[in-house]
Parts: structure tokens; C-alpha cells; sequence
């Protein structure tokens, strides 16, 4: 990593700054908090800026006044910034891959897989910047030139999670500055190595002062001021149903324009008919890699009865296979979950599942020895009813639960009976009820014999119901939210 994100070493651990008008500095008290590894807490990562108001208030001030020049630069200019942003973050794929594995414990592969995701989405937006971006329309009036032209909001705020560190604020932060708008980005608190990592590709590629910011700090001292903030035009959120709620309310309220992803509760459905042995590797992918920390993670195997027994088996028998442990070693497939509140939330959500008679079909237990970290058993429950806790709420861990149903239409309307909606999956070999699945099921995402976490960073992504906000991040759809219409009707003088 270069160093300038480093603003002091203290007791063998680096401090690392706020990014503010072009420079890292720290918060305005001095103060910081520590981030730990979660497979290992002894292991401190680092410090990072406890940042409050005025810190935002200066990024905010400073996104402000680059707002109008980055704004009117050219567009081949900013993608020619982007595509070097791309190719730097490219050359330390590997150790920002292995940094986001230690702060956040998904593995070695998938942190790797997750950083190369936002060398894509970089160099993806190079490209995009370069499409056409406006329309000419006919006109009643045979000499008017009437066409359409999009620009930038302004100062936007950037609001990720730490599930994704490094994909979900790539997929916000670069649409945004591809489309001319000026950032001020605060990171999940859990997760700001990643953070550091892509706001230093991308100012070491020349970013102007001011026009990305990265603020880190709690939800409250940072996140409230921000989205309150006037000067904030346009606010960006992925996370809890919760938080998203609050913050349509606090930015809608004062006429930010607001976008939001939200959680899952994601249905893989298995017909009779279905490649058995596919099926049952897809829908544990879906609901374990990550250690069931994805919003299209897959959270219920709906499953026509006349299998049902022989699927959970064979469920059962893959998830008291994976092997459980440190992200950084070549054979581990589940790591630890975020934290230990994540860690005791999830298995309490298990404790209770239990005591209410669910039947836990496998994993279930405490693990122990694992350093102290935070992990947590991939589980399996069988029989889960669709209206029961374990039905209907995003536990957001490696739990799985099998719901049993009669026929095609049965599970669908299970599927759809749930406040979110997505992803969905279905595995069959029968074209007629895959088509009929993708007409009647409500997700955003749709997957036909492949899991629901599959996403790849050129197409809309986002979520039906309670899922979104109904706006789509990525591929083209990203421009319908950074970008505001101008429509044009150009008339020549008289006479001319
Ligand atoms: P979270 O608790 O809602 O936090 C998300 C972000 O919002 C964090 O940066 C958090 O800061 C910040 N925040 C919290 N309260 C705030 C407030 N009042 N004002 C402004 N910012 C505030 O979610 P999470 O636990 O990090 O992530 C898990 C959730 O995200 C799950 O529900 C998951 O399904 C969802 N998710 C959805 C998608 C999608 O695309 N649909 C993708 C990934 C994850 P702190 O970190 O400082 O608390
Ligand atoms: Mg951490």
C-alpha cells in the first residue's frame, strides 16, 4: 500500500486518516477507533478516524466547491482518470483482496474475486462515460433541435456496508464521479481498510482535490450529519431495511434524491425434475460462501415434497462438510462471521429457531479453539414454516432453511410471501414452469438453475418490494441516478 493514508504508526499499528481536499489528515478530536481481524481479534489491522461533525462538514465544503469545475470536464478526461484508478487497483489485487479477508473474514478467493470485481466496475465506467448520453427527439416545429442532455447532481453521499468493502463502494463511488458528481463517502465502520484502499487508487490516479472524500466514523457522529447536510444533493445507501428507512426519511424529507438497497430473504426453489447433484452445490454456494453474509444470499430451499427428504440430506450432508477457519488458508471455505455482535446475534437467532421446535438437520453447535474468532457454525434446518421467524426475517449468517411444498405454484407463492424480494432462484429442467417462475416471482433478480448471489457488475442490480428503493445501481442503470435530464429546444433566430 503507499503509505500516504498513513498518518502516524502507534504502538506497531498504522493510523490511518480521513481523505479531505485532497489530503489525509486526522479527525478534528484526534480521536480513532481500532479495527480487528475477526477470525483472529488479537490481530489489530489498524486505527481509523473517529470522525464527527466538523469533519463533514469539511468534506462536504470541500466536495462543494469542486462540484462545479469536475462537473464541466470533459468526459473522456474523467474516464481516462478511471481506467488509471483501474489499472493501479489492479496491481495490488492481491493485498487489497487479502486486507479485505483480514478485516472482514470472508476468504483469501472471494476477497481476491470481490477486489477484482472493482477493478471491472472502474474500467467498466471508463467505457460507459463514453456512450452516447443524451437523445434528440423530432419536434412539431420543423426548426427546432430538440434533444436532451444529462448532468451531474452535484455532491452525493455514499453510504456502504461492510458485507461487500470494496465492490459495493466501487459500484456507488465511480458511477458517480464517471457522471460528473463530486463524493463524500462513509464507509461501514467495520471495513475502512478497503475503504482507504479505493479512495487512494483513485486519488493516486489524479483526482482533483475535493471531489472524492472519505469520512470514517460512526453511523451517528458521521452519518447523520451527512445526510442532513444541504449541501448534499443526492444520498446513496446500501444496507439494513432499518437505517434505509431513516435515511429516506431524514434526505427525502429536505428533497435529496435517495437511493437504497436493502436486505433479502432469498428462495432457491428445487423442483422434482431438477439436476439433483447441481441444484444442492448451487443452493449451498448461495447460502454459506460469505458466511451467508450477502444480500442475495440464499436463506430458504423451498422444495417439491417427493424430494424433499432426499434434498435435505444431501444438503445436510455438504454442510457438515465445509470446512471452517482461517480466511487466509488455501482449504478454508467459511470464515468467521464480521463481529462478535454479528457472531452472537446470528447463533442466538439459532438458539431460539431450536428452542421453538424447528428441527436442526445439521451444524448447529458452538465451534470452539479458532483463535477466538467470531465464528459461527453453518447450519441447516429442515421443515421450516414459511410464516415462522426463520421464514420470514434476513438473518444475514450461514443458515439455511428448507421449506417443503406441493407444487411449481405452491413454491412460488411461498417465495413471494416474504417483505423482500431480491434475488430467487429456481433449478428445473422444465423451460414451461422456468418461464412461469420468471413472470410471477417478485425479485429484482432472477436465476435459473444458478444460485441467487450470482451478480455480475454490468447489468441493474436491485430489488423488488422491500428491497430498494426501486432505482438500480450498475451497468446502465447507474446513470438514472447520477445524472439529471436537461431537455434542450434549440430554435435559430428569426430569419436566420
Ligand atoms: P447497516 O447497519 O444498515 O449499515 C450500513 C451503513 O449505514 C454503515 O456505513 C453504517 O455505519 C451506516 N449507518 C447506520 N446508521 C446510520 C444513520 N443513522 N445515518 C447514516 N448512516 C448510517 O447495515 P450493515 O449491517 O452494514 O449491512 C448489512 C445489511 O445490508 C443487510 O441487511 C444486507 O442485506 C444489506 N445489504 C444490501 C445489499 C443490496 O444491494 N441490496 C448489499 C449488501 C448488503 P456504521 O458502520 O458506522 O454503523
Ligand atoms: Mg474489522
Amino acid at each position: 500500500m503507499a503509505s500516504a493514508s498513513i498518518i502516524e504508526q502507534r504502538d506497531n499499528a498504522p493510523v490511518f486518516g480521513n481523505y479531505i481536499a485532497g489530503s489525509w489528515k486526522a479527525s478534528q478530536s484526534g480521536e480513532t477507533y481500532e479495527n480487528r481481524n475477526p477470525a483472529n481479534p488479537s490481530e489489530l489491522i489498524g486505527r481509523f478516524a473517529s470522525s464527527a461533525k466538523g469533519d463533514v462538514e469539511d468534506a462536504v465544503s470541500a466536495a462543494a466547491e469542486a462540484a462545479g469545475p469536475w462537473g464541466t470536464t470533459s468526459a473522456i478526461a474523467r474516464a481516462n482518470l478511471l481506467y488509471k484508478a483501474s489499472e493501479i487497483l489492479a496491481s495490488r489485487v492481491n493485498e487489497v483482496g487479502r486486507d479485505l479477508s483480514r478485516e472482514e473474514g470472508k476468504t483469501l478467493k472471494e476477497g481476491i474475486g470481490e477486489t477484482t470485481r472493482a477493478v471491472q466496475i472502474l474500467r467498466y465506467f471508463a467505457g460507459e462515460i463514453q456512450q452516447p448520453i443524451g437523445e434528440h427527439y423530432p419536434s412539431m416545429s420543423p426548426t427546432t433541435f430538440l434533444f436532451t442532455l444529462r448532468e451531474p447532481i452535484g455532491v452525493c453521499a455514499i453510504i456502504t456496508p461492510w458485507n461487500f468493502p470494496i465492490a459495493i463502494p466501487a459500484w456507488k463511488i465511480v458511477p458517480a464521479l464517471a457522471f460528473g458528481n463530486t463524493v463524500v463517502f462513509k464507509p461501514a465502520s467495520l471495513t475502512p481498510l478497503c475503504a482507504v484502499h479505493l479512495t487512494e487508487a483513485l486519488a493516486e490516479a489524479g483526482l482533483p482535490a475535493g471531489v472524492l472524500n472519505m469520512v470514517t466514523g460512526s453511523a451517528s457522529a458521521v452519518g447523520d450529519p451527512l445526510v442532513t447536510d444541504e449541501r448534499v444533493l443526492a444520498v446513496s445507501f446500501t444496507g439494513s431495511n432499518s437505517v434505509g428507512n431513516q435515511i429516506k426519511k431524514m434526505a427525502g424529507e429536505r428533497g435529496a434524491k435517495v437511493q437504497l438497497e436493502l436486505g433479502g430473504k432469498n428462495p432457491a426453489i428445487v423442483l422434482a425434475d431438477a439436476d439433483l447433484d447441481h441444484a444442492v452445490t448451487q443452493v449451498i454456494n448461495g447460502a454459506m460462501m460469505s458466511s451467508g453474509q450477502k444480500c442475495t444470499a440464499t436463506s430458504r430451499a423451498i422444495v417439491d415434497r417427493r424430494i424433499a427428504a432426499e434434498v435435505t440430506q444431501r444438503l445436510a450432508d455438504k454442510v457438515g462438510a465445509l470446512r471452517m477457519g482461517d480466511p487466509l488458508e488455501d482449504t478454508t471455505q467459511i470464515g468467521p462471521l464480521v463481529s462478535a455482535d454479528a457472531a452472537e446475534r446470528v447463533s442466538g437467532e439459532i438458539d431460539r429457531a431450536r428452542s421453538e421446535g424447528v428441527a436442526l438437520v445439521a451444524g448447529g453447535s458452538k465451534p470452539d479453539g479458532l483463535n477466538g474468532g467470531h465464528f459461527v457454525t453453518p447450519t441447516l434446518f429442515g421443515d421450516v414454516a414459511p410464516d415462522s421467524r426463520l421464514g420470514q426475517e434476513e438473518l444475514f449468517g450461514p443458515v439455511l432453511g428448507v421449506i417443503t411444498v406441493d407444487n411449481v405454484d405452491e413454491a412460488i407463492a411461498v417465495a413471494n410471501k416474504v417483505r423482500y424480494g431480491l434475488s430467487a432462484s429456481i433449478f428445473t429442467r422444465d423451460i414451461g414452469k422456468a418461464l412461469g417462475f420468471i413472470q410471477k416471482i417478485q425479485a429484482g433478480i432472477v436465476h435459473v438453475n444458478s444460485e441467487t448471489a450470482g451478480a455480475e457488475p454490468h447489468v441493474p442490480f436491485g430489488g423488488y418490494k422491500g428491497s430498494s428503493s426501486y432505482s438500480r445501481e450498475q451497468g446502465k442503470a447507474a446513470r438514472e441516478f447520477y445524472t439529471q435530464v436537461k431537455t434542450v429546444y434549440l430554435d435559430p433566430p428569426p430569419g436566420a
